[in-house]
């Protein structure tokens, strides 16, 4: 909750420029603005069947995911490694 903030409830919107995996061998979406997000796949909570393929991977670039850490400022994350 945010006291004061003249912010109306609409998250930042980024699209997912590539992609890589974390020291845990989960799928993290790279956004245009340098932040990272995890796509995983963990049934039966987290459905996302088209991470685990390259093919389906190369579907979502482009795609716009919510950025929170642009909503919350963060500075923009670092990874060593890109590929997809
Ligand atoms: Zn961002």
């Amino acid at each position: 909750m945010r006291i004061g903030a003249v912010v109306f409830d609409s998250p930042m919107r980024r699209k997912i420029s590539g992609f890589h995996q974390d020291q845990h061998s989960d799928w993290v979406a790279e956004l245009e603005c340098g932040h990272g997000q995890h796509v995983r796949h963990q049934p039966p909570w987290q459905i996302r069947p088209w991470v685990t393929t390259a093919q389906g991977r190369h579907s979502r670039i482009g795609i716009e995911l919510e950025c929170r850490k642009c909503d919350e400022g963060a500075p923009p994350d670092a990874w060593s490694s890109g590929g997809i």
